[in-house]
């Protein structure tokens, strides 16, 4: 297998608030492959965003800061570098596209400047080559009319046609690895789907590895590879997309399966997760999902178990699944 385009290793990313020390990402790894699509789904206030955030370094400082682990890209650790180091890998080897691009956007500049600005301020292209290359990705993006949308500014746009523009202007310097953060959550049903076929299409196309943010399960099968489950800051299942939605092993990941409305037989009642996830400055003891768990053991109120290896593809963090009985194919994951 080839190596890692991003590898992450035990990150924790903490937040000292008025409420306490916020230990929003706390220890979480995963890898992601050259042209690979990994999703990272969970509630919110699981820590999806944040870990995003620590990739791009972008967690909001002073209050914001990583207390530990390394974030390789390419072999590289991110967090060697410098800040100049890596403003010049934002955008251009990492780029990152939001939920509500209208925060993204410049509302007093047209939008063929904004995409020209982010090519210039990465030198790779210049001049007429930068505005036709701006073009070609309005088209490539599927936008209708892109030489009238270069002279629009973003309140003209409806918010489908404004996160093609965010992904055009992600996509303006051929980054090896996109973030998606909660990419379509701000748009209706029908441009949802079209903007994830696109990104999908995308990903294909140019060979660029993906890490999606979403908290809807449904989505994933669409586009991702494999899916990481996030829970109160912790990665708690890691699994190839098809296995994880056929068969979850982790009681949360079962959870957010079994409330898919897809999942639900006609005439039944939609399955609710009850409760919500705890407040990241007051993790409970033991496993962080027991006070929402049917499946609860007694070990569970006061250990926390570790992430184990399942078998070849997958990995779980659960009492259910504990070392003797499984053996020959456990392993601690660092
Ligand atoms: Fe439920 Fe225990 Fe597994 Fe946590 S460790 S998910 S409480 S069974």
């Amino acid at each position: 297998m080839n190596p890692p385009l991003l590898q992450v290793n035990g990150l924790k990313t903490y937040f000292n608030t008025p409420a306490g020390l916020s230990k929003a990402v706390d220890g979480v790894s995963f890898s992601l492959q050259p042209g690979e699509t990994m999703a990272i789904v969970g509630e919110s206030g699981s820590g999806k965003s944040i870990t995003a955030l620590s990739i791009m370094q972008l967690v909001p400082e002073p209050a914001g800061y990583i207390e530990s682990g390394t974030i390789s890209f390419d072999g590289q650790d991110l967090l060697d570098l410098t800040w100049e180091q890596m403003r010049s890998i934002r955008g251009r080897q990492i780029s990152m596209i939001f939920q509500e691009p209208m925060t993204s956007l410049n509302p007093v500049f047209t939008i063929g400047y904004q995409i020209r600005e982010a090519m210039l301020t990465h030198d790779k292209f210049k001049g007429e080559s930068a505005t036709s290359r701006a073009r070609s990705l309005l088209e490539r993006v599927g936008m209708p009319s892109p030489n009238k949308v270069l002279r629009q500014y973003p309140h003209e746009l409806s918010g489908g046609m404004r996160q093609r523009v965010m992904i055009a202007i992600a996509l303006a310097n051929e980054p090896r690895l996109l973030l998606a953060d909660e990419p379509t959550t701000a748009l209706d049903v029908t441009i949802q789907a079209q903007i994830l076929t696109l990104l999908r299409d995308l990903q294909r196309d140019t060979g660029m590895s993906m890490l999606l943010i979403t908290h809807d399960l449904g989505i994933v099968s669409q586009v991702a590879d494999k899916v990481a489950v996030m829970y109160a800051g912790q990665i708690v299942e890691q699994s190839p997309t098809n296995t994880l939605l056929s068969n979850p092993l982790h009681p949360y990941t079962q959870g957010l399966i079994a409330s898919l409305p897809s999942r639900s037989r006609r005439g039944q009642e939609l399955y609710t997760l009850e409760g919500v996830v705890p407040p990241p400055t007051r993790w409970p003891a033991g496993c962080r999902f027991h006070d929402r768990c049917s499946k609860r053991l007694q070990i569970c109120d006061s250990q926390m178990p570790l992430a184990t290896k399942y078998d070849d593809t997958r990995s779980v963090s659960c009492h259910l699944y504990p070392a003797q009985e499984m053996a020959g194919n456990q392993e601690r994951l660092k």
